[in-house]
């Protein structure tokens, strides 16, 4: 049977699952990151390019190995790597990752192709919601399907005859409280959706990647967590640099040391970004972590490279207090934070390895919220109480001035503090996506993100627990 390229063979082990294997057993994994090429790229000569890869990866025997298949990074039109990776060899699906994008997608749509993923030996899968990306309007957005994916997770649980091994993402490189908040607690209602295991956004700041574990272990959340690493080059620096990596951000400071990395020559800058990616795999090692993806390697060769460099680097550090004080040299010379945002959820981060004892949360200043905004939204409440009750269109008018309604089939404004969720370019109403900016604006509309706006609302009204617990259904989008 052949799906959308996608080959059913039907040669599936369920109780083999090497990558679920090794997290279970505290193996330090590594991941090699496949970006998908252009869909102007014949589906046979992508899948020929990813045998390469794999063959270079089936030759590390020293640590769990395997590769993390995810859509193109800058652009949209990817070919579906569910599609691609019917080349890979079937003895060795259970050691490799899939991301499931909601972009364009339906949730039908996906739940086919994650049973075809499966029926495949592919039982690894990523719920992601997909990015927008730079020259899309907000227009064009709005009228796309994205599928959150919280709602993604809840087909890819665990069910009889349905041994997924579904994993979500989270982007902890957040610097205010407005907006690093929300995106734990949506983390936090992917796990509650039947995540397994979280794998963490680009970023280069260990910091927050600490704070993450200490984050889930302070709540109890004892789930494996992958960090995603990115091997810099000039052109995706650059690429950073203008914007066309969702989600990633460098500090002006960091900007500053690559700068300088990049001065001298080509081969200066490679050494650097090696030996950063080093120092974040070792750190990733000692912090917690479970594993590690590495994306930027564009070969097999470089593949080769980064397994030698990552091992070097195990052999090198095997005590936190001196991979920390090597690493504080090199942050004192790169602030990460984005300044003037520079809030960390603890404050004694680094002082150990594991959040014992209990660590210090920052005390977090009371929310900014003007007059206008609290009137606002009491009267907003005032008017629309039981409006996710009620049938879609009544007080159409009303919500529409008021609320900005855009007449979904299924009203939520009572669920989202009010704020509509198609105010939001993807319609996300469960949480953040990863690309909310630094000040707390969305990446896209350079309008305030409706998370921060509901964190600051949520605050107001004491109901913060409210955004991690209330699990919102998905809607029709209709094109506007
Ligand atoms: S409003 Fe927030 S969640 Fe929605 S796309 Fe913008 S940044 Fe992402």
């Amino acid at each position: 049977m052949v799906h959308d390229g996608l080959q059913l063979e039907i040669n599936f082990d369920p109780d083999k699952n090497r990558f679920r294997a090794s997290l279970d057993h505290g193996e330090f994994t590594v991941l090699f990151e496949c970006q998908m090429p252009g869909d102007d790229t014949a589906p046979s000569a992508a899948g020929e390019r990813l045998k390469e890869f794999e063959y270079a990866v089936l030759g590390i025997d020293d640590f769990p190995a395997g590769l993390a298949l995810t859509g193109r990074l800058t652009a949209a039109n990817s070919l579906n790597p569910a599609a691609v990776a019917a080349a890979l060899s079937t003895g060795n699906r259970d050691r490799h990752l899939i991301f499931l994008s909601g972009r364009e997608a339906t949730l039908e749509q996906l739940a086919e192709t994650a049973q075809l993923c499966l029926a495949n030996g592919f039982a690894n899968l990523v719920a992601v919601t997909g990015n927008t990306y730079p020259g899309e309007t907000v227009k064009e957005n709005r009228n796309r399907v994205f599928s959150d994916s919280v709602h993604i997770l809840e087909l890819l649980r665990p069910r009889e005859k349905q041994p997924f091994f579904p994993g979500g993402v989270i982007n902890p490189f957040k610097y205010t409280p407005e907006t690093a908040f929300p995106e734990y607690f949506k983390l936090i209602k992917k796990f509650r959706q039947g995540a397994a295991f979280a794998v963490a956004q680009f970023g280069w700041d260990m910091l927050k990647l600490q704070e993450l574990r200490w984050y889930l272990a302070y709540r109890g959340y004892h789930f494996p967590t992958v960090a995603r690493l990115l091997l810099l080059s000039p052109e995706l620096l650059e690429k950073i640099r203008r914007g066309d990596l969702p989600g990633v951000r460098l500090s002006a400071n960091f900007q500053a040391v690559l700068e300088s990395e990049l001065k001298y020559s080509r081969n200066q800058f490679e050494a650097a970004q090696w030996r950063r990616l080093e120092l974040q795999a070792a750190g990733c090692r000692l912090l917690g972590y479970s594993g590690i993806q590495i994306a930027g390697l564009n070969s097999p060769d470089k593949i080769k490279i980064a397994a030698q460099r990552v091992r070097a680097a195990f052999g090198e550090f095997i005590d936190f207090r001196d991979w920390a004080q090597e690493y504080a040299e090199y942050r004192v010379k790169a602030g990460m934070a984005p300044y003037p945002y520079q809030f960390y959820l603890f404050e004694d981060l680094f002082s150990r390895v594991h959040p014992e004892p209990v660590p210090v949360m920052t005390a977090v200043p009371p929310p900014e919220l003007s007059n206008p905004e609290k009137y606002s939204y009491l009267f907003r409440r005032f008017m629309f109480p039981r409006a996710h009750k009620q049938m879609p269109g009544t007080h159409y008018f009303a919500k529409k001035l008021f609320a900005s309604c855009q007449e979904c089939s299924h009203c939520r404004l009572p669920q989202t503090f009010y704020v509509c969720p198609e105010l939001c370019p993807k319609g996300l109403a469960n949480g953040p996506c990863g690309g909310v900016n630094a000040d707390g604006s969305c990446e896209h509309t350079d309008l305030e993100c409706i998370y921060n706006k509901m964190m600051r609302l949520a605050e107001w009204r004491n109901q913060v627990h409210r955004l991690e617990e209330e699990l919102i259904p998905p809607v029709e989008r209709h094109p506007r």
